[in-house]
């Protein structure tokens, strides 16, 4: 009579556990500690889950962590079950999640702020130097052995970084702390965005532009805001033909913020000198995009938050913003606040 009762009682503990979907397997401690909290399944494969799996799942379960690469949109949020409470994702950027959709349906949205600023920062700043300093191009040159006279005055020419402009596009947590970086080498750093950030102008004295100004003054410009609708295509044709011919672009953001075909013409003929991809248009971009045939063109798979510190602990956030939503807390990242209005949180 004992054993039955315990093994009926051990039954509705665990059906009480919540159960939650994880788009892919997570770095060790952070699938650890969602092992004791829920009933986890997870995606097995490092590509991601169709999208008729993210259908299949949200209809049954109580909350999905995913990645960028899942296409959360409307479709998939309309079904999801009335027991369906959260989305955390394993990322600061949240384009891929319709968040209008999931508000509506008092589903909470979370992302990864902060954690991913520096080592997004120093990714940003090395592919600056990297294309500047034509880097890719040399290891190329050396590899393919067409390296034959030991020292060239005019060999592999590039750009100066040290006291140049940097142009900021998107002076938040990334942009400011590569802000840090250029003074650090001592550049005049120009920045535009949407909002003044009178701190970084007080702590860094970086100087407020108009987008139209950065673009015609700065010798390099590095993009450092979301993909929003207004941010798509935020550099196009017009923009680029506004920059020095000499400049650098360098996108570490999003890849729609930048039109890629008129990017490959501004390459090719010269309205611009070089630049450094880590995000693309289609991810993963096609091998036969043009843009991988010009030589002044360094291309990384979306790639700037991957340190092995960062991604660790991007998880662990993205799996505490889950314990909070489950355990009926405002969970530190909730992006979509006003959710708060639809659905107050979990009662315990
Ligand atoms: P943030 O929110 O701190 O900063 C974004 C800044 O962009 C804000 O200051 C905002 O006011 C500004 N902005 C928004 N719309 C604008 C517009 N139309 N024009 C000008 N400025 C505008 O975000 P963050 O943490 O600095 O991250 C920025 C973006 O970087 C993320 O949204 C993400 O897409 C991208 N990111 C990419 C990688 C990668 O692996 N390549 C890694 C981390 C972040």
């Amino acid at each position: 009579m004992k054993l039955a009762l315990t093994v009926q009682m051990e039954s509705i503990s665990k059906s009480a556990r919540k159960k939650i979907f994880v788009t892919r397997i997570l770095p060790s401690d952070a699938m650890n500690l969602l092992k004791q909290k829920f009933d986890v399944e997870f995606w097995p494969h490092e590509y991601p889950p169709p999208k008729d799996v993210l259908i299949e799942k949200i209809k049954k379960v109580n909350g999905l962590i995913c990645l960028l690469t899942e296409k959360v949109d409307r479709e998939v949020i309309e079904v999801a079950n009335p027991d369906f409470w959260g989305i955390s994702q394993v990322a600061v950027g949240y384009d891929n999640i319709d968040i209008e959709a999931a508000t509506e349906k008092g589903i909470y949205v979370t992302n990864t702020p902060g954690v991913l600023t520096e080592t997004t920062a120093d990714f940003a700043f090395a592919l600056l130097m990297a294309t500047a300093r034509r880097i890719a191009e040399a290891d190329r040159y050396v590899r393919s052995g067409k390296w034959k006279i030991p020292w060239g005055l005019t060999m592999f020419l590039g750009q100066d970084v040290w006291g140049k402009t940097i142009g900021i596009i998107g002076m938040g947590r990334i942009g400011t702390a590569v802000a840090k970086r250029a003074k650090g080498m001592n550049m005049k750093i120009l920045y535009y965005d949407v909002y003044r950030n009178e701190r970084a102008e007080k702590e860094l004295g970086v100087q407020y532009v108009d987008l139209e100004t950065l673009l015609k003054e700065s010798d390099f410009v590095t993009i450092h805001v979301p993909l929003t609708p207004s941010t798509y295509h935020l550099i196009d044709e017009d923009k680029l033909k506004l920059m020095k011919r000499t400049a650098c672009l360098i996108n570490t953001s999003r890849g729609p913020v930048v039109d890629e075909k008129a990017l490959y013409r501004a390459l090719k003929e010269g309205w611009i000198w070089a630049a450094g991809l880590d995000v693309w248009e289609k991810e993963p971009t096609d091998p036969d995009n043009p843009l991988l045939t010009l030589e002044n063109v360094i291309a990384t798979p979306h790639i700037a938050s991957a340190s092995y510190e960062t991604r660790t602990k991007m998880a662990m956030i993205a799996v505490e913003n889950m314990i909070a939503i489950m355990e009926g807390r405002i969970p530190p990242n909730l992006v979509n606040k006003e959710v708060l209005k639809v659905r107050p949180p979990m009662k315990k």
